[in-house]
């Protein structure tokens, strides 16, 4: 009942040559039920959203501001993003918290910023491989996720997305084994449910971590697992495409 989603987030990578490159052949051949989103840097965003219109691709963002409009020097507003016809924006990525000290705090106010403008945000989670080691897993990932419920209000609650990215998984080769990912998921969805169980059910929680063609089909066929945010593998056409179609 939850349609999965498959997001590539391409962070800092691609030229206006080297993007029409890959999404033309993604493009070419992609045959899945699953919801496919790319993320690129905001710039290239409005030529890719002309690029693939009428395709099945969307087009999200990385990150947005959680303001409107205004004096915020090198910011993108989720106005803007409204503008382009863009839906999903990531939020909260390990590498926006690690290293631009983006906060809980600050992560909150951006999911409420977007679901103010009816955009779905894809909130990302997930542990350090210290805090793994010290048993901290559940309790760093359910104060991500708490924030965010806490702050939001059960209004802003109608359609969003979570990524549980462990951080020691993501650019690392090294992934979470199918049990460490559904365990972390079953809690997360558990964190929703105590808020509203209606809500839990149709919240797609997505795996992120070296997820690549190998591993995709075993991991999204979790069932609390509803597709991937995928970093590297996003920029090879043949091996996103086939986690597209591992998904469904
Ligand atoms: P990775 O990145 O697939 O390259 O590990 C995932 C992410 O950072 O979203």
């Amino acid at each position: 009942m939850r349609q999965p989603l498959v997001a590539g987030n391409w962070k800092m990578n691609g030229s206006l040559k080297e993007n029409r490159k890959l999404l033309d052949e993604l493009v070419s051949g992609l045959n899945t039920k699953a919801e496919v989103l790319v993320c690129p840097p905001s710039v290239y965003a409005q030529s890719i959203c002309e690029q693939l219109a009428g395709s099945a691709i969307k087009v999200g963002l990385q990150n947005v501001s959680d303001k409107t409009s205004g004096a915020y020097t090198g910011e993108v507003s989720p106005l803007m993003a409204k503008d382009l016809g863009i839906e999903y924006v990531v939020i909260g990525h390990s590498e926006r918290r690690s290293l631009f000290n983006e906060s809980d705090e600050e992560v909150a106010a951006k999911f409420c910023a977007l679901t103010d403008q009816k955009l779905v945000p894809i909130l990302c989670v997930g542990e350090t491989l210290e805090e793994r080691e010290a048993g901290d897993t559940m309790n760093v990932v359910t104060a991500q996720v708490e924030a965010v419920l806490r702050t939001a209000g059960p209004e802003r609650l109608a359609n969003f997305v979570i990524a549980y990215e462990p951080v020691w998984a993501i650019g690392t080769g090294l992934t979470a084994t199918p049990e460490q990912a559904q365990e972390v998921h079953a809690v997360i969805r558990g964190l929703l449910a105590k808020h509203d169980q209606a809500m839990a059910d149709r919240t797609r929680i997505l795996y992120g971590g070296s997820m690549k063609a190998a591993n995709a089909a075993d991991l999204i066929a979790l069932p609390d697992v509803d597709g991937g945010l995928v970093g590297g593998a996003s920029l090879i056409a043949e091996e996103f495409q086939a986690i597209c179609h591992a998904a469904g």
